[in-house]
């Protein structure tokens, strides 16, 4: 079994515990959090040894009725590897922690690449992280779009991508995040630094990006176009897309309009927390003109890195897994089926 610790228990890690929870060969050995709240009380709930990110604090836990089980350098000691899913910024303060007890880590998109010696998408370099001891798990836009270009590139060749990202203002927690009546360039220079970031998984796309911020916590939506190496026909494309595991082609018939619908459609599905894992690409806007491709495609921001990360745990720690068998392993043990 591998060993995992997971240090931050937010918005992804509690995600990625619950998934790796649920993996047929790793267990969570425990979650680090800073403070108590209701989210340590339902990691405690959840079976989670909970751990003590910042030893002046860790009084409060059992103040609040918590029980700990160390700090968090007991956690990292144990782990045969760690997911670092802190605040932006702070993974990379924490790399010392990891390389003191020789203990390789898992970051999140938020970091700049140079914290690791990789940046991580399963289906676009899962073998360049083989016994890295830093992997960066790029952020959910990067991975949504690596998702949909790297096949592209596979089976028509991709001469130029262009994509608008229009962001969700915040997470549905994050209430001091907006616009929340605007429509904001963000970044207001273009091409914006989200092409650049596809390049550090898929360094020889061609790819230039433009975001915009909206008062939305749903999910992001992308406005894509891909000039194709040849003329391709729709259906081509999107019978080519529909055989990806982590793209969901969006059936017409479900009458799924919105990124409301697909979250609602995900919810009703019992999906945990409503996630929607997969990229949801609507088949209808998959069209053509000559050499290139349109199509709009919604990410769920929360969840869309989290079998990300259960696969670049198995690349950083498990040399016989393919990435094809990872990504089978992790798909069938979360549900993700769409
Ligand atoms: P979050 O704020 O929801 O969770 C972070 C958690 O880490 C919080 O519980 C916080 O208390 C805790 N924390 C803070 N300092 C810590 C420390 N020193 N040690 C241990 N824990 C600490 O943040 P998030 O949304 O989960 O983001 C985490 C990372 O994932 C960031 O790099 C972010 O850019 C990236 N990411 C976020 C999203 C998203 O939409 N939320 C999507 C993809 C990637």
């Amino acid at each position: 079994m591998i060993r995992v610790g997971i240090n931050g228990y937010g918005t992804i890690g509690k995600r990625v515990a619950d998934a790796v929870r649920d993996q047929p060969d790793m267990e969570v050995v425990g979650v680090a959090k800073t403070r108590p709240n209701f989210e340590a009380e339902q990691a405690v709930e959840r079976g989670y040894d909970l751990y003590a990110a910042i030893e002046d604090r860790a009084h409060q836990f059992a103040e609040s009725g918590l029980e700990t089980a160390g700090l968090v350098d007991e956690l990292v000691a144990q782990s045969d590897v760690v997911v670092d899913a802190t605040p932006s910024g702070v993974g990379a303060e924490n790399r010392a922690l990891y390389e003191e007890y020789d203990t390789p880590a898992l970051y999140q998109g938020g970091e700049d690449a140079e914290v690791a010696d990789v940046s991580f998408n399963a289906r676009a370099n899962f073998d360049a992280a083989r016994d890295a001891d830093h992997v960066r798990v790029v952020s959910c836009n990067t991975t949504g779009l690596s998702r949909l270009i790297t096949p592209l590139k596979e089976q028509f060749g991709v001469e130029k991508v262009r994509a608008t990202l229009v962001r969700r203002g915040g997470d549905p927690t994050q209430s001091d995040r907006g616009p929340i009546n605007d429509i904001v360039p963000d970044p207001i220079t273009v091409p914006s630094h989200h092409g650049p970031d596809v390049n550090t998984v898929i360094p020889d796309v061609d790819i230039d990006t433009l975001g915009l911020k909206v008062p939305a916590t749903l999910m992001h939506m992308h406005s894509v176009n891909v000039t194709l190496a040849e003329d391709v026909d729709a259906e081509a494309v999107r019978d080519a897309l529909r055989g990806e595991p982590r793209l969901w082609l969006i059936d017409d018939s479900l009458g799924i309009e919105t990124t409301a619908d697909a979250k609602e459609y995900a919810m009703d599905r019992g999906r945990p927390r409503g996630d929607v894992w997969e990229n949801a690409v609507w088949t209808e806007s998959v069209n053509t003109e000559g050499r290139d491709l349109y199509l709009f495609e919604a990410i769920h921001q929360e969840s869309d890195v989290v079998p990300e990360n259960v696969d670049a745990i198995r690349a950083v720690t498990d040399a016989d897994t393919t990435a094809e068998e990872s990504v089978r392993t992790t798909n069938q043990a979360m549900g993700v089926d769409l």
